[in-house]
């Protein structure tokens, strides 16, 4: 529960407030762009503006859920049982964000895929109970990709509760992960089923993976995202912990493939007009990043 006396000096003054707990994440900002800023000075979160519609408030009750440090409050006691019931939320066609974020994977963002073969979780939220019996009640989860090591947060638990098959490349095998039960090896790309393809994109970690769906949806884990700051897709030395040339060279193999959506785990997602707008984004980002 978030404290009102670590509230942030930021807040606007109202219900809602961040206290001292918030990590940066951006899981906030996303969801409710209107309600919640960030501070520079204080690399945190705040609330910039209390909700002045219903649309704004339910927004604003689904970032206290999804926030992984529950550094979000109000001060009077409110029901957030329709915020969490909003969980997985639908972002197109069939794909799903989990919301539910886990402060081990530093807040990343996790999705659902409902197909009739067996839905889809890619990366870890948190295993709370009211999550795991909406996805009981979506479908259950067939299948985990785990698209690199640093968000697989509450694996285990949807493994023993789901029984899903997680899947992670092995060269971002470890202790806690060790005995996930696909391994994916290599540097081609797997087909997983007719509409699934795990795409190695080595740089981040070594063994970071996208994973394709239905020749639209690209999940990109730590990979790849856009930057609204800068206007178009983005990838950063900063959060580089493998090798920088080898994700430079991985951003350039999916020139390959057709998606219009890059979906990732940190920093925001893209929906460009056509696949073909998303090939040009592709471009211009190894452009500015190769000049
Ligand atoms: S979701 Fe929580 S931790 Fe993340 S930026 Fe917002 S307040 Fe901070």
């Amino acid at each position: 529960m978030a404290r009102a006396e670590n509230r942030l000096p930021h807040n606007a003054d109202g219900d809602f407030f961040v206290d001292d707990r918030c990590i940066d994440c951006d899981t906030c900002r996303s969801l409710a762009p209107a309600v919640f800023g960030r501070a520079a000075d204080f690399e945190q979160s705040f609330v910039k503006h209390q909700p002045d519609s219903e649309d704004q408030r339910q927004h604003a009750l689904m970032a206290l859920v999804a926030c992984p440090t529950a550094a979000i409050g109000t001060l009077s006691k409110i029901d957030v049982r329709p915020a969490i019931a909003a969980f997985p939320t639908r972002i197109a066609d069939e794909v799903y964000y989990c919301g539910f974020a886990s402060e081990a994977s530093f807040g990343a963002a996790s999705y659902l895929i409902r197909r009739p073969e067996g839905n889809v979780l890619v990366d870890s939220p948190r295993a709370s109970k009211p999550l795991l019996e909406r996805l009981r009640a979506l479908g259950g989860v067939r299948t985990m990709f785990l698209t690199h090591r640093d968000d697989v947060a509450d694996h285990a638990v949807f493994r023993r509760e789901l029984g899903c098959e997680r899947i992670l490349h092995r060269a971002d095998i470890s202790a806690s992960t060790a005995d996930v039960e696909r391994p994916l090896d290599g540097d081609q790309d797997i087909s997983l089923a007719d509409d699934l393809v795990a795409i190695p994109v080595p740089g981040h970690t070594p063994g970071s993976m996208a994973l394709l769906f239905d020749r639209k949806f690209l999940f990109s884990g730590d990979h790849l995202w856009w930057s609204p700051g800068r206007g178009r897709l983005h990838a950063s030395r900063c959060v580089n912990w493998f090798s920088w040339e080898g994700q430079v060279r991985s951003l350039r193999r999916l020139l390959d493939h057709r998606f219009s959506w890059v979906l990732p785990g940190h920093g925001r997602r893209f929906a460009a007009a056509s696949p073909e707008v998303m090939h040009e984004e592709l471009a211009r980002l190894l452009a500015a990043l190769e000049s």
